[in-house]
């Protein structure tokens, strides 16, 4: 079943998303080579208990980690460990925070050192898919509307959109209904109403589609290991546009700090 939210539950949506995006700043403000990716879920599950918020993902169905990090060719899930991140690296961080009840979900692919261009273009493509998909996030449209946007605008560059992994409808739970896919025909699915929360998460590869599961039961990696790319915002069905639930603002004034392009 879907839930449309209240104004008060998209307040309470919007704290623990906003939380979300000042940990992925805190993640970034010491992603850099040499360091493990355990440290940076250190850093990211000190953050988020420091302002009183609970990491959504430790424990959930046994996952071990605050953050999900999936490097280079992982499109998703990967576990934090002893990895270092080396100069080449692409780093897809994702984030979710449990405060008062309500979940924040969201993600956002670093480069690190120096990332060959055709890469960061992954990265920006990526990010921009986002946003497309976000544009048709209004009450009266489908959900195909949503993936056919994000769908069109990575394919026409050339990257393979993921079926596997979808986005999810969030609320008093990390994944409701309904599923939101990367993939899809304009006109088709379910009808999108304000109050309707959704996490909308492109997962683009450089290469093929096809992805497969690692043996550690959890990470997703390319099936032609080459880069796949990670970016997702909780929003909010509006009636006249999505209301932007969590935030990279405070994540793009680290990189613009640290010189950081992508
Ligand atoms: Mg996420
Ligand atoms: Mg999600």
């Amino acid at each position: 079943m879907i839930h449309l939210k209240t104004a008060e539950e998209i307040e309470l949506l919007r704290q623990s998303s906003l939380l979300v995006g000042k940990t992925l700043a805190a993640v970034a403000r010491v992603i850099g080579e040499g360091v493990s990716t355990i440290a940076l879920d250190k850093v990211a599950e000190q953050f988020i208990r420091d302002n009183g918020g609970v990491p959504a993902f430790k424990g959930y169905r046994g996952f071990p980690g605050s953050l999900c990090i999936s490097v280079n060719s992982q499109v998703v899930h990967g576990i934090p460990g002893k990895y270092e991140l080396k100069s080449g690296d692409i780093i897809s961080v994702d984030c979710g925070v449990k405060m008062n009840g309500y979940y924040g979900d969201s993600a956002f692919t670093f480069p690190v050192g120096d990332v060959k261009p055709e890469i960061l273009d992954l990265l920006r493509v990526t990010k921009e898919s986002l946003y497309k998909g976000i544009e048709k996030a209004v009450a009266g449209n489908r959900m195909g509307d949503v993936s056919e946007a994000i769908q069109s605008h990575a394919e026409k560059h050339g990257y393979g959109v993921v079926r596997e992994l979808v986005g999810h409808g969030v609320g008093k739970n990390l994944h409701e209904e309904p599923e939101v896919p990367n993939y899809g025909r304009r006109g088709s699915g379910p009808k999108l109403a304000a109050g309707l929360v959704i996490a909308i998460e492109p997962m683009i590869n450089m290469g093929t589609k096809s992805v497969k599961q690692h043996s550690d039961g959890w990470t997703i990696t390319t099936a032609d290991g080459k880069p796949s790319a990670h970016y997702e915002h909780t929003i909010a069905v509006g009636t006249n546009k999505a209301d932007i639930l969590s935030s990279f603002e405070e994540v793009e004034q680290v990189l613009k700090e640290r010189l950081i392009v992508i």
